[in-house]
């Protein structure tokens, strides 16, 4: 199917992009990969009056670490970026472990992180990630930045709480006390699939005890879940034999699955917890240093 008749438009300028979002009004739409947004209009399940694309905007496919240690991804940094990113190897597991599960090399190659944030898809796998890391979105409108939580960013399946006129600039993600550990986990039924189950584990260590714990949860509820109960088990804890299993219990406890064509809701219910628990053995039998617990796929 053919989509809907639009208006295109390519600035050059973040200015002249939300000038152009401000006048087109609520039907109008950012284009940054287009490995959600084309997909949805040919199926004509959107279909904007008007498309902004930012792909010639300069500046925004930068991701680096602050001298602070605070991570920045800008809305033009391809998930392939993010697969190949020597920084997130060396500092930001959950990230690195992430970055090599997002669909395939063709959608890695065009898609992004903060478009993935944008999309809000319940099996995105990316505002796990970041939601466990305690992450936030920055957005730029006609009055200027504001930092939106990534806690409060997705409003809904597909929704988020930007303004029509805002552009989602970067994603931040804050600087640790401690040493981060942490992976992703994502079941899928083949290569290049969302997710039957994702789980995202951010711990910061620091003198021996967990100082900091985010867990989040892919494809297990109608939006994204930050599993607040199974991070507050482990935090101020050594990690041991029994607050793992603390915490994959009380996971489990937080997902929201639905039987359907991926699994019965009781099986994905026991993958989260499987996942908490193999990511968090790994961290504790590696001593918990950055890069512990990496990718894995488990079709
Ligand atoms: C075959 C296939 C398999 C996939 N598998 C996975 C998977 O396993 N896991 C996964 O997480 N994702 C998967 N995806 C989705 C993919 O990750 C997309 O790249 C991502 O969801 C959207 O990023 P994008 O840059 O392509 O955004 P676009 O498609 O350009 O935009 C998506 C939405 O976000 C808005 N938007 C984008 N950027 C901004 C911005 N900077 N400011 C404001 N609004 C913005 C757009 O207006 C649109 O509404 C898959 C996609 C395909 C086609």
């Amino acid at each position: 199917m053919y989509p809907s008749r639009f208006r295109y438009e390519a600035p050059r300028t973040l200015g002249e992009a939300i000038s152009l979002l401000r006048d087109g009004g609520e039907d109008a739409k950012v284009l940054a990969g287009g490995q959600s947004l084309v997909p949805l209009m040919k199926l004509r399940f959107a279909s904007p009056s008007l498309l902004v694309d930012i792909n010639n905007i300069g500046g925004l496919g930068y991701h680096r670490r602050d001298p602070d240690g605070t991570i920045r991804v800008g809305a033009l940094c391809r998930h392939a970026d993010l697969e190949r990113s020597d920084l997130l190897k060396a500092s930001q597991p959950t990230m690195a472990a992430a970055a090599p599960l997002i669909a395939d090399p063709i959608v890695r190659n065009r898609g992004t992180l903060v478009g993935s944030l944008c999309h809000a898809d319940p099996q995105g796998d990316w505002a796990a990630v970041i939601l466990a890391l305690g992450g936030s979105v920055v957005a730029e409108g006609p009055a200027g930045r504001r930092a939106i939580p990534m806690a409060g960013f997705v409003t809904g399946p597909f929704q988020n709480a930007l303004r029509h006129d805002e552009i989602a600039v970067e994603a931040v993600i804050p600087a640790p006390a401690g040493t981060p550990a942490g992976g992703y986990l994502k079941l899928e039924r083949r290569v290049g699939d969302f997710a039957t189950v994702g789980v995202a584990v951010a711990i910061e260590t620091s003198g021996g005890v967990v100082s900091r714990a985010g867990i989040a949860l892919t494809g297990v509820g109608a939006a994204t879940i930050g599993a607040a109960e199974a991070a507050a088990a482990l935090t101020g804890q050594p990690l041991s034999e029994e607050t793992i299993a603390a915490a994959a219990r009380l996971a489990a406890a937080a997902a929201q699955p639905r039987t359907d064509h991926r699994g019965s809701a009781e099986y994905k219910r026991h993958m989260v917890g499987v996942f908490v628990r193999r990511i968090l053995s790994r961290v504790n039998g590696s001593g918990a240093g950055a890069g512990a617990a990496g990718q894995e796929r488990a079709a």
